[in-house]
């Protein structure tokens, strides 16, 4: 499988030129000051993509590079939420056939979105691995075409374009910090970064309750591992080949945090920057406030990857959240 370029990154961005907007990147001065030590916090918001999240600009740019062949046959792949609807999303805008195997008790927020985009939603396994070697059993017996969530070159090029955005508007970023799951988002960061801001350091983070893609990075082998995140998109039990390939080229570190970490981070996107963040979206600055003191007086970048949050997943986070804090 070949790694994408920052040519497929361009091409990419040409494709999704006519379905999707730039997103924005904002700073909050409350944010800053929770965050302290003289960090510059500034927030990619991809939670204000169609679908509310990142991948969307991956399943627009994979979809719209395909052969009209390609397209009749219709695409199935496996998912707990974003990465559907991002398929589903891109189908719809492409007439494509689209299937979706999401784990048992899926976010209902997202289930509903993926019917309502009119794909088919297959519900099943207890959790994403389960869910994707149904879908590869099931792929071709119907003849689609498999998208994997992660070891898909056009899927990283074209997320990686939320990257270019954000170095175009700040080349001289210290630091980017990206929510890991499958790992194309932080691959595409390392892509684009090494490319077009060496300097910046790209930090991925995962939670320590599904560390596979961390220890697949620390080991320089995929592994596997326990998978028990609550946060959806973090929720992957083994490396993939191709994301980890990119990470191994560029990337600086690797943070784990803890889900109550995710969940105080959360809240606090909520009370300082008035945003609404899924739990894997708030990562990143559970991450940034664990890793401050080494990051003191930086320009930090923390991609706001998602807010698909359910009304449980709300509701546990504010009730965590200190009264008045
Ligand atoms: C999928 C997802 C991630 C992780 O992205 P990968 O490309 O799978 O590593 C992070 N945040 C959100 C909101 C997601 O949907």
């Amino acid at each position: 499988m070949h790694s994408p370029t920052i040519s497929d990154v361009l091409r990419a961005r040409r494709l999704q030129s006519a379905h999707l907007s730039p997103t924005p990147l904002l700073s909050y001065p409350a944010l800053d000051a929770t965050v302290g030590a003289g960090i510059r916090v500034l927030v990619k918001h991809e939670n204000l993509q169609p679908t509310g999240a990142l991948k969307v600009r991956g399943g627009v740019a994979l979809l719209a590079s395909m052969t009209p062949d390609e397209r009749a046959r219709g695409v199935l792949s496996y998912s707990t939420g974003n990465h559907a609807q991002s398929l589903a999303h891109a189908a719809a805008l492409f007439g494509v056939p689209c299937t979706l195997v999401m784990p048992e008790h899926p976010n209902p927020l997202k289930a509903e979105a993926v019917r309502r985009l009119g794909a088919e939603l297959v519900e099943h396994g207890a959790d994403f691995d389960e869910a994707r070697r149904h879908a590869e059993q099931l792929a071709p017996r119907r003849g689609m075409r498999l998208v994997s969530a992660a070891n898909e070159p056009a899927l990283i090029a074209g997320v990686a374009t939320a990257f270019l955005e954000l170095f175009e508007l700040e080349p001289d970023l210290d630091a980017v910090l990206v929510p890991v799951g499958g790992g194309s988002g932080a691959a595409a960061a390392c892509l684009v970064a090494a490319a077009v801001s060496p300097r910046c350091r790209v930090i991925a983070v995962q939670s320590s309750r599904s560390p596979a893609a961390h220890d697949s990075w620390r080991s320089g082998r995929c592994v596997e591992r326990p998978n028990s995140t609550t946060a959806e998109g973090l929720a992957t039990g083994s490396g993939f080949e191709l994301t980890q390939r990119l990470l191994r080229e560029h990337l600086a570190d690797f943070r784990l945090v803890d889900d109550d970490a995710i969940r105080q981070a959360q809240w606090l996107l909520m009370r300082d920057a008035r945003t609404v963040a899924e739990a894997a979206a708030a990562a990143p600055l559970a991450a940034l406030l664990a890793a401050r003191d080494g990051l003191a007086g930086q320009r930090v970048a923390i991609m706001c990857t998602g807010g698909n949050a359910g009304e449980a997943e709300l509701r546990a986070c504010l009730s965590a959240a200190p009264v008045g804090g």
